[in-house]
This record gives C-alpha cells, sequence and structure tokens, in this order.
C-alpha cells in the first residue's frame, strides 16, 4: 500500500504546494541498514550537573564507533548533529531544570533530518525525594514536546535508568541507545522507555544481535508478522512462523525466503497449546522468544456487535495468548534469557468507535505485561508490548479514504509507519541484551495523536 500523498511531496511540484498552502509534509524517514554507521554523524552528549549516566554513555557511544562532539564547544548557528543525547539525572529540584533549556534552546535548529534526541532520566519511584521525582516526572513534558516540535522526522525519546542497577542495566542502555539512535527506530517517537535491572548478554556482533536465538512469530504469513520474520532471520534468529492453515501458502513463502520453519495451526483450536509446545520440544527444545503478533478485527458499534465477533477478537487477540504463555511456561520451554513480546494496539490506550470488542483485547494485553512481567522477572524472562499506530498494511488499506488520511497524518511524523518499523522494535526487545527492559509498553505509532 503506497502513500501516494508522502511521494508527491518529495517531488519539486508537490514541495512547493506544501510550502505555499502549508500542507502536512511527511518527511522520508532513515532506516536500518545493517553494517551502516549506527549514527551518520556527530553526537552531542550533555549532562546536568552531577548526572550519573553521561560518563557510562560516552563509553557505551565511543565503543560503538559513534563521533562524539565536544560538549564543551559553545552553540554556533552551524553545527548539526545526528543525535543529542542529555543526561539529566542531575536534576533532583524544579529550579535545576533550567539546565535542558540552556542545553537544548541554543540547539533546537542543530539536528540533522531524522535525527534523535534521547534524554536520559531516574524514574521517579526510584528517585531519593519528592523533588527529585518531581522534577525528573516534568522530563516527560520536555520530551513529548520536543518530538512534537522538531519536524523533520526527528524523534525523540526519555529513558529512564534504575540507579546502581545489575550488571544487565548498562548492557541494556546500551541496546536501547542503539535501537533507539539507529534507524530502526525510525516510526517511534514520544515514548518513555523504562531501563530495569534483568540478566543481559551482550552480542558477539551487534549486527546480529539474535544470533542462534529461537523465535517463534505468530501471525507470520502477512502484513507486521512477515516482516517480522524477515527483520528477526537478518538479525541471526531461527525463526519459527506461525498461521492458519488456510495462510499455508503465505506462510510457506515467508519461511522460504528465511530460512526458517513453519507452523499451520488455528490459536484458537483446544489443543493449539499442546501441538504448539510438542513441536517446539520436538524440533529446538526449547524457544527463546515469543511473538504473539496475530490478531484480528471485527469491527461494528457494541450495538450492533453479534457475540461472535466479541468472543472470536478476545479469543485470538488475548485469551490464546494467555493459553499459550502457560502452557510454554509450565513445560519450561522459555528458558532464563527468555523474551516474550505481545502485540496491543493504540486502539487498546484510546479506545476507537466501532471497536469496544478490539479496544478491549487489546487493553487486556496492556494488562497482561503489566501484571505478568513482574512475575517472569524472577524467571529472568521479560515480557513487553508494543503498540502499533496507524501502519501501512491491508488492514488499514481497507480504512475509508478520510479516516485513512486522517490515520496517516496526525502524528508527529505525518505519515503511516510501515511493517518493518513495528518489527524492528519487537526486534529490539527480543535482543538477549534488553532484558532489562521488561514491563514496558512501546508505541510505534510516529507519536500519534490519538490516545496521547
Ligand atoms: P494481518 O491481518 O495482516 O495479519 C495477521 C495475521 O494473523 C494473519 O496472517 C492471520 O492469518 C493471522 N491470524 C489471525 N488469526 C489467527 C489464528 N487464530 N491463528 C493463527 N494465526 C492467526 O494484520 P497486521 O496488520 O499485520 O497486524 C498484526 C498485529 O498488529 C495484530 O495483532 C494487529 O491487531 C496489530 N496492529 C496492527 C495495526 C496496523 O495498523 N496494521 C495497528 C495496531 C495493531
Amino acid at each position: 500500500m503506497t502513500d501516494r500523498y508522502a511521494s508527491f511531496v518529495q517531488t519539486g511540484a508537490g514541495r512547493a504546494l506544501v510550502k505555499r498552502l502549508g500542507l502536512p509534509d511527511p518527511p522520508r524517514l532513515r532506516r536500518h541498514t545493517p553494517g551502516g554507521p549506527l549514527a551518520p554523524g556527530p553526537v552531542l552528549l550533555g549532562s546536568a550537573t552531577g548526572g550519573r549516566l553521561a560518563e557510562p554513555v560516552g563509553k557505551i557511544l565511543t565503543a560503538a564507533g559513534v563521533e562524539l562532539a565536544d560538549p564543551a564547544a559553545a552553540p554556533d548557528a552551524t553545527s548539526r548533529f545526528a543525535a543529542l543525547v542529555y543526561d539529566a539525572t542531575g536534576i533532583t529540584d524544579s529550579t535545576e531544570l533550567r539546565q535542558l533549556y540552556d542545553f537544548f534552546h541554543p540547539r533546537a535548529r542543530a539536528v540533522l533530518p531524522s535525527g534523535r534526541v534521547v534524554v536520559l532520566g531516574t524514574p521517579p519511584a526510584e528517585c531519593g525525594s519528592p523533588r527529585e521525582a518531581t522534577a525528573q516526572r516534568a522530563l516527560e513534558g520536555l520530551t513529548r514536546s520536543i518530538g512534537k516540535e522538531f519536524g523533520r522526522g526527528v524523534t525523540a525519546q526519555l529513558v529512564y535508568v534504575t540507579p546502581g542497577g545489575d550488571a544487565g542495566t548498562p548492557v541494556s542502555l546500551e541496546a536501547t541507545l542503539r535501537f533507539l539512535l539507529s534507524g530502526r527506530s525510525a516510526y517511534v517517537s514520544g515514548q518513555v522507555i523504562r531501563v530495569g535491572t534483568g540478566t543481559a548478554t551482550v552480542p558477539a556482533d551487534w549486527d546480529r544481535p539474535l544470533d542462534g536465538q529461537v523465535v517463534l512469530v505468530t501471525g507470520a504469513a502477512r502484513g507486521i508478522g512477515a516482516a517480522l520474520a524477515g527483520v528477526l532471520a537478518r538479525d541471526g534468529a531461527r525463526v519459527v512462523a506461525l498461521d492458519v492453515p488456510d495462510a499455508g501458502d503465505a506462510l510457506a513463502a515467508v519461511t522460504n525466503e528465511i530460512g526458517g520453519s513453519a507452523v499451520q495451526l488455528d490459536l484458537t483450536a483446544p489443543d493449539a497449546p499442546t501441538r504448539l509446545a510438542e513441536h517446539l520440544a520436538g524440533r529446538h527444545g526449547r524457544v527463546d522468544v515469543v511473538v504473539h503478533n496475530a490478531g484480528i478485527t471485527r469491527d461494528r458499534t457494541l450495538g450492533r456487535m453479534d457475540a461472535d465477533r466479541w468472543d472470536s477478537v478476545i479469543d485470538v487477540n488475548l485469551s490464546s495468548q494467555e493459553r499459550i504463555n502457560d502452557v510454554l511456561l509450565e513445560r519450561d520451554l522459555i528458558p532464563a534469557g527468555g523474551r516474550i513480546v505481545s502485540v496491543s494496539s493504540i486502539a487498546g490506550i484510546a479506545g476507537n468507535r466501532g471497536q469496544t470488542n478490539y479496544a478491549t483485547s487489546k487493553a487486556g494485553v496492556i494488562g497482561l505485561v503489566d501484571s505478568l512481567a513482574p512475575v517472569l522477572g524472577g524467571r529472568g524472562i521479560s515480557l513487553n508490548a508494543v503498540a502499533p499506530g496507524f501502519i501501512e498494511t491491508r488492514l488499514t488499506a481497507r480504512m475509508p479514504l478520510v479516516l485513512r488520511e486522517a490515520g496517516r497524518r496526525m502524528n508527529s511524523l505525518a505519515q503511516g509507519g510501515l511493517p518493518v518499523d513495528v518489527a524492528e522494535t519487537i526486534g529490539w526487545l527480543a535482543w538477549p541484551a534488553t532484558g532489562a527492559v521488561s514491563g514496558n509498553l512501546i508505541r510505534v505509532c510516529g507519536q500519534s495523536l490519538l490516545g496521547a
């Protein structure tokens, strides 16, 4: 599905019209190419007085081959940066928030197109005093506003890092910075990411961060799931791709291309969890990563919705995830260091007219992550959710024109995301290096105004 408007604005005539009429101006986003540099230009790393993360982050970025700009150099009108990274952990009182203004104000136009802003803070719940917690909570407003203001494909995120965390914390912070600075996070903006504690291992090669991992992807025959299978295989995973028997041909095409294995199974069948568990145990002896991606919509306003529409959506999108988790965990098929990623939706955050069933199921997915992630933490397994916004797939291609255009443009990047954008985000949450990121809900929505 192509966004003709976005292609048109890249032409000479399109550019002139956009300028004259003040129309939305979707920029071409930088996306990941394996082997490419992490940041396509210098990165400026700043810090509030007493920040605890600037030093380790400086080491991480230098080791990753990033060119660091001189933080002592006075801001000038010609400097351009691929990213501004700011350690705000030293801010312990609202009167010290002025340091944010002093750093970002003179550099508000200094970020390159598709550049990045990353603010690092301390989780408010883990601060030493109410004043510190207040100041750290304030960082969210700054970051989300920068995401809405800077334009030209620049994204902004706040990363809360647990102080004095275990060895998994710096590894997962590195993994998170690598995700955020790269083109992998092209359509993620305005997010708050929490790096806590947990088992995390450094990959031998950051270009193959999933090397040797056995990964199950449900709903892999098309759309986001097919893109996901491709991204995970590119990153080194052995992909087990699952979909309904009716989608067998499409599923085979996906697995043939990536060299993965296919499982034809309807997730709602009563014996689906045990059949899946037996397949994984027999073929691989384990499953390191489970991605619950399969999902359906059966839209009607509530008054017109028959019970079948309600039941099938809740069952595919939510209950089947619970049943599969239960059996795989009971049989110890997900080892310590394992990852579960569930696909939710911004409809689960904001609700949506005509989608009471879908929004209920997707909000339930968020509840699943909130409630189960702390329990799984004890077993060294992380659990996170991603909430896609408007993604260019068959699902969104079927929307009425006006709604479709509104969905595409009503976000900070003025365009829909691509399946690969959701896939890259899920991939990052699946890395062995990301274990200290758990219990998060990450929106892949270009900072959509829905549910904001
Ligand atoms: P899609 O319809 O293109 O693909 C979903 C896949 O899941 C299909 O291949 C389908 O056969 C499979 N599936 C459905 N029921 C199944 C079952 N019972 N057993 C096994 N497989 C089953 O959808 P998509 O757009 O790629 O969406 C993927 C996920 O992302 C879904 O969970 C969806 O709710 C979510 N999502 C999508 C968007 C978007 O804009 N496309 C936005 C928010 C959330």
